[in-house]
């Protein structure tokens, strides 16, 4: 069984106040005369609760238990069934739904983990302003969704939309590989929520990372000759690669394709010749696919690594995860601003034929950063904007 259902129990204390919540929320919808319409005093104070809550519980890449464990169980006292798939030891996606079924024709999708370190959570009432780590990627994405559909609940036909929120995104997607390879039906559409500083995303870059490793022979540094220096021939490499960025594939849509020498290190001393070098490499492909950009990676270091071998050393390639071409995404929905990204996403992860969406509070300017942080009418935005996709793409698949 690829599912385990793990029964979170609730005491009557929880779901009798989870009941009383859900009838604010049906009377306050009442009011509204448009689902699209601007989220009232009860909606917003329980975004507040639910943004600051995920915030809280700290949840670095492979430290998703405890948030997820949290999440499960306030979903279920909104009377969402929840499964946890479990990707590794205590390590859970969450698939969330309230009519009979998880296989429903839309999912509206983001990640629970973050990047390190952790930053508590602060607000600010004057400014509205929330900060700490993941408030924007991609806690704001994940309250801002949870949000928008049980707003939507009374206006929903049963089975309709799915919630699912993945570890691992940050580190390569392991979380949502691991749901693509066991998910329970193919999708219509997939909504998937990340900081585009809510503008509907009309498609992002491909990735490629690789490293570069040489390995070379120690010698004292008074008599270079006797040994091959590593980081010589890695900074020949470099060199090589320097000018390879400035003709790789690109396209009108994306720009230019960007090589990141993003870590280089080699040598143990400044009168050692050095044994062994290396370089990390992360390259954002505008165009092209990552087949293409690999084989002019190779012919572009083939020189420096025979030269090398003749030496007696060696030059080694080492491919990151499989990579991808630029990911189009469909923008088809009037009344968002639209825009192209520069970022990798657990789209490309998530294999099908369904149509893929991205939108999401906050701007990847400030995500990953000491200062990451949005203001709450963002939040408040994308509640009404998530809303807004979930009900067009329902629309669009009758
Ligand atoms: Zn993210």
């Amino acid at each position: 069984m690829l599912w385990s259902y793990l029964a979170l129990t609730l005491g009557i204390a929880a779901l009798a106040s989870a009941k009383q919540t859900r009838l604010q929320f049906s009377q306050s919808e009442a009011l509204l005369t448009s689902p699209s319409d601007v989220p009232l005093a009860a909606t917003s104070k329980e975004l507040l609760y639910l943004h600051r809550h995920l915030i809280e519980i700290e949840s670095i890449t492979e430290n998703e238990y405890e948030v997820g464990k949290w999440l499960a169980s306030y979903l279920e006292s909104k009377n969402f069934t929840v499964e946890m798939q479990e990707v590794s030891p205590k390590r859970f996606n969450l698939l969330a739904y309230t009519g009979k079924t998880s296989k429903t024709p839309v999912l509206v999708s983001s990640h629970i983990d973050t990047v390190p370190p952790f930053w508590p959570y602060k607000h600010n009432h004057t400014s509205g302003i929330t900060s700490g780590r993941g408030s924007v990627d991609a806690k704001g994405s994940v309250a801002a969704q949870i949000i928008a559909l049980i707003s939507l609940q009374e206006e929903l036909p049963p089975s309709a939309v799915s919630l699912l929120f993945v570890v691992g995104e940050e580190t390569g997607g392991d979380g949502m590989r691991y749901f693509s390879a066991n998910a329970p039906h193919s999708y219509d559409a997939v909504i998937f929520g990340e900081p585009t500083e809510g503008k509907l995303v009309c498609g992002h870059k491909g990735m490629l990372s690789f490293t570069i490793k040489v390995q070379g022979k120690a010698a004292h540094s008074g008599y270079p000759w006797l040994g091959v220096s590593a980081n010589d021939v890695l900074a020949e490499a470099l060199e090589k690669m320097l000018k390879l960025r400035q003709h790789l594939p690109w396209s009108e849509k994306y720009g230019n394709t960007t090589m990141n020498i993003g870590r280089v290190e080699g040598g143990v001393a400044a009168n050692v010749v050095a044994e062994a070098a290396k370089a990390q490499f992360a390259v954002r492909l505008a165009a092209g696919t990552p087949t293409v950009v690999k084989g002019m990676i190779v012919s572009a270091l083939q020189g420096v690594k025979a030269r090398v071998e003749e030496l007696g050393g060696s030059l080694e390639i080492e491919w990151g995860s499989e990579g991808y071409p630029p990911v189009d995404i469909n923008c088809d929905v009037k009344g968002f601003d639209k825009i192209t990204v520069n970022y990798g996403t657990d789209i490309p992860n998530l294999k099908g034929t369904h149509k893929r969406y991205l939108y999401g509070p906050g701007s990847i300017f400030v995500a990953h950063s000491d200062h990451e942080a949005l203001k709450f009418e963002e939040l408040e935005r994308a509640v009404i904007d998530f809303k807004k996709l979930i009900l067009v793409t329902l629309e669009k698949q009758k």
